[in-house]
């Protein structure tokens, strides 16, 4: 079920305390969990996505759209009085940071690609319609209010004015996040959500800031005008003039990161042997991937000079202290040495840690696999030396070195969340101490170990999985199903080169390449850092264009991965193109088109198209200003898009003819 489990979150004075029994414990957990699950093998490929959807309401009296925040009561609804629609539909409701935010899954997990009568995008459809017709309910055609479900990356007013559908929100302080444009309305009610924004905060010694840069047009002001003074907060309102830096906009709360959407997907392996290969094999896949899906132009009413999430993301939910960070605190009199408020003992092991909790994967993993070499885990990687040592060295279950240090980096961090009642666990039985860091180190990739019930024998036990992370959510079912199927694709070609795909290159490189992903048009504009060759014993690079990555013959993605899992499935003969022609599988050609298309700029990413829309439409100023009304038609224009509704020729200008007219004749 869905929902989480009430319960008393501890503020960050008592959690703080708990810290190193949380870790200790954890790696109790985790080692009775490799003590039961580490001989495991020949676990199926099951897999699944989580979509994340946000509920907009859209005024027609007032030509506005803003995130709606006051019928959440529909997650409530679909995981108890409403639930019955959901298994009947084999999907799922997860809450989500956002009150105005649902995430869904399909209820049982995905076994290779056995649909051929349903497609995963039916799943993905149902979940939308189902929730959009709950929320439907609250429609006032007379007032013309009216509410959809859409999976917007960005909701680009967020923090402007009127962008939430609370009309006095401001008659009262928001504490948890102290944000000078995010009411604590924003955040889900469950506790959990404004404890945490409220410990980050507090662990730090100041609010989070996040210094985006800004689109630069003609009129555009050398600052974020929107910055303004306030008096509510000794001393996080003194920080927000001093941390905004002029050519960006300025966003200050944990909200304007876990606010966003985002697309994962889950891919069991037959073994953690496998696991730890697929994990590193699909390391450099996260950032060619966040530049080809980029659908994240603007935040907070502003056109941004990038157009991804991600490294907002990572500042909003960054609880490094300025000590840590190794900068100076933004109010040194009111964050004395930079070491926020962790405890005295704390303070004497503090070490620098270069990047947030929120940020690309740190290590390969590594494994018996014949071109892992140590060497390239290249990068700055603060472990904990009690952590590692305890994890090498040990009766339960001995983890190798790679591995364990893996492990000892996410456990530099401290718990930010702590439930009371959970303080006491069974190490034998629970992984919640082990969840606590782990689920809160938010990389590109997650390894997901098991728990200690998934011993060998217990086949429906979920067993080692990867998830991957870096995806921007796509307006369409379509595009969704296309970039999960794709990287299924990509794992089911990797599983299948143990051995004889060797996928390593410098771990900086994967670092330098998560940059330029961050840059505005990547996907045109820049080149990325991509093997030379998978079929050689070294590490070598060159710099690529996206459309080299995706269609070199010899060391692109069509031709390595997706080719070798189409041939091998018996789907095609010899390149992926010929599925155009096929009657059982035509729909997938579709979605591999897409891809292609946008890898080589034939079609624009998501960010190009609503950015273009902003710029071209009549109430820009060419001040990189999204105005109210430029917003409101966005999320009409979206969600026109979503419905496959091509009225206005909007599908046409998305897509193309040939995807368009596809998607048109061929409804799911
Ligand atoms: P989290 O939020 O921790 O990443 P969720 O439970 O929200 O995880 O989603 C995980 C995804 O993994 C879902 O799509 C689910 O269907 C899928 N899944 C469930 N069991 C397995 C399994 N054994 N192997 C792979 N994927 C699975
Ligand atoms: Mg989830
Ligand atoms: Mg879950
Ligand atoms: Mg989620
Ligand atoms: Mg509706
Ligand atoms: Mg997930």
């Amino acid at each position: 079920m869905g929902l989480l489990a009430a319960g008393t979150p501890l503020p960050w004075h008592e959690a703080r305390n708990l810290a190193d029994h949380i870790r200790s414990e954890g790696i109790e957990q985790l080692l009775e969990v490799f003590k039961a699950a580490g001989k495991r093998d020949n676990d199926p490929l099951y897999w699944g996505d989580e979509l994340e959807y946000m509920m907009i309401e859209l005024d027609s009296t007032e030509q506005n759209a803003m995130v709606d925040v006051i019928h959440d009561k529909v997650l409530t609804d679909l995981n108890t009085t409403e639930n019955f629609l959901c298994q009947e539909n084999d999907i799922e409701f997860h809450p989500e940071y956002g009150r105005y935010m649902l995430e869904a899954t399909p209820e049982s997990p995905y076994h290779g690609l056995k649909f051929t009568q349903e497609f995963i995008e039916d799943n993905m459809k149902r979940r939308r319609v189902i929730a959009d017709a709950l929320l439907s309910k609250y429609n006032q055609p007379e007032n013309g209010k009216k509410y959809v479900v859409l999976a917007l990356t960005v909701f680009p007013r967020l923090g402007s004015d009127q962008f939430i559908n609370i009309p006095h929100v401001w008659n009262h302080k928001n504490s948890a996040s102290r944000s000078l444009f995010l009411p604590d309305e924003v955040i889900n009610r469950h506790v959990r959500f404004p404890t945490l924004t409220a410990n980050i905060r507090e662990r730090r010694g100041e609010k989070v800031y996040m210094n985006i840069p800004m689109f630069k047009d003609i009129n555009t002001p050398d600052h974020d005008t929107t910055v303004y003074e306030r008096n509510w907060f000794i001393p996080e309102d003194m920080e927000s003039l001093k941390a905004s830096k002029p050519g960006h906009i300025y966003l200050d709360g944990m909200g304007f990161g876990m606010g966003s959407s985002c697309l994962q997907m889950t891919y069991q392996a037959p073994n953690v042997e496998m696991a730890r290969f697929l994990y590193d094999s699909l390391i450099n896949f996260a950032p060619i991937m966040l530049s080809v899906s980029a659908a994240a132009p603007a935040f907070k009413g502003w056109l941004a000079d990038q157009d991804v999430r991600w490294n907002v993301i990572s500042g909003a939910v960054d609880c490094r202290t300025p000590y840590e960070r190794d900068v100076e605190p933004i109010l040194p009199k009111y964050n004395s040495g930079g070491f926020g408020s962790v405890t005295e003992e704390a303070k004497k092991h503090l070490q620098k840690i270069p990047k947030s909790r929120y940020s690309v994967v740190d290590l390969y993993l590594g494994g018996h696999n014949k071109f892992f070499n140590r060497n390239y885990n290249n990068t700055n990687v603060p472990i904990n030396e009690k952590v590692l040592k305890r994890l090498l060295e040990n009766n339960v279950a001995p983890l190798d070195y790679d591995l364990a240090k893996h492990f000892a980096h996410l456990f530099i961090r401290d718990s930010c969340s702590i439930f009371e009642e959970s303080i006491n666990q069974d190490r034998t039985t629970s992984t919640n101490h082990f969840e606590n860091i782990q689920s809160t180190n938010w990389q590109t990739l997650r390894f997901k170990p098991p728990t200690q019930k998934a011993i060998p024998s217990e086949k429906n036990i979920p067993g080692w999985r990867v998830e991957f992370r870096p995806l921007e959510v796509q307006l369409t079912e379509f595009e969704n199903a296309a970039h999960s199927i794709f990287i299924y694709l990509v794992v089911e070609a990797v599983l299948d080169s143990y051995n004889t795909l060797n996928p390593y290159l410098n771990m900086s490189k994967v670092w330098e390449n998560m940059d330029i992903a961050h840059k505005r048009d990547s996907v045109l504009q820049n080149k990325f850092h991509w093997k030379t060759t998978f079929q050689s014993e070294n590490g070598n690079t060159d710099l690529y264009s996206i459309d080299e990555i995706f269609h070199n013959k010899k060391n692109g993605i069509f031709e390595t991965f997706i080719n070798k899992a189409l041939i091998k499935r018996n789907w095609i003969k010899s390149t992926w193109t010929e599925l155009q022609n096929s009657t059982t599988h035509k729909r997938y050609y579709y979605y591999l088109k897409l891809i292609s298309d946008r890898a080589s700029g034939k079609l624009p990413t998501t960010a190009h198209f609503l950015r273009d829309f902003i710029t071209t439409h009549k109430d820009y100023r060419h001040d990189s200003r999204v105005s109210k009304l430029i917003n409101y038609d966005l999320v009409l224009l979206s969600d026109r898009i979503t419905n496959l509704d091509n009225s206005q020729g909007d599908l046409i200008a998305f897509f193309g003819d040939d995807i368009a007219n596809f998607l048109l004749e061929n409804q799911i």
